[in-house]
C-alpha cells in the first residue's frame, strides 16, 4: 500500500491511498483520483516522500516531516504563560485569604469576583465539600516577578 500526499488545485491536500506506485500514476493521469474536499480531478503530487503505512517505515524515509507547530512544547508553553497572565491579569490577589474569601464570596457576603491566592491541599479539601469550585494554577516563575 502507497500513501501520497496530495493537493488538488484548490489547494486542498489530502492523502491518497493506493495499490502501488504504477497504479498511483494511472489514477491521477486518468483523474480518477478526487479531492475530498471539492471534488476536484486535477490532483497533483506533492513532492514529499511517500511513504509505506506500515508502522516503524517512516523512520527510515529519510524525508521526516516537520511536525505541526501547534504540538511543539514551546508553542504550548507560550499559550499557557499568556493564559496564566490573563488570569493575573483578571484576578485579584487575596493571598493567604484565599479559602476565606472563597466563602465569603460563595454565602453572598464578599462581592462575586475573580480571586487567586495560596490554599492548603486540606483547605481546598473542605471548599469542594461545600461546593465551592477552585482551580489550581501553576504560575511560572517567569511571572511571579512581574505579578505584584
Ligand atoms: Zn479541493
Amino acid at each position: 500500500m502507497k500513501v501520497l500526499d496530495l493537493r488538488c488545485a484548490h489547494d486542498h491536500r489530502f492523502e491518497g491511498w493506493f495499490a502501488s506506485e504504477e497504479e498511483a500514476q494511472s489514477q491521477i493521469s486518468r483523474d480518477l483520483v478526487q479531492c475530498p474536499v471539492c471534488g476536484d480531478h486535477a490532483v497533483t503530487r506533492l513532492p514529499s516522500a511517500p511513504r509505506l503505512n506500515l508502522s516503524g517505515a517512516t523512520a527510515r524515509e529519510g524525508k521526516a516531516r516537520p511536525a505541526p507547530p501547534a504540538a511543539t512544547p514551546v508553542t504550548l508553553q507560550a499559550l499557557y504563560m499568556k493564559a496564566v497572565k490573563q488570569v493575573l491579569a483578571q484576578t485579584e490577589d487575596v493571598g493567604d485569604r484565599f479559602a476565606e474569601e472563597a466563602r465569603r464570596m460563595h454565602y453572598d457576603e464578599a462581592p462575586e469576583r475573580g480571586i487567586r491566592g495560596s490554599a492548603s491541599p486540606e483547605e481546598v479539601q473542605a471548599l469542594a465539600e461545600e461546593g465551592i469550585e477552585t482551580f489550581p494554577l501553576v504560575v511560572p516563575d517567569a511571572l511571579k516577578q512581574t505579578a505584584h
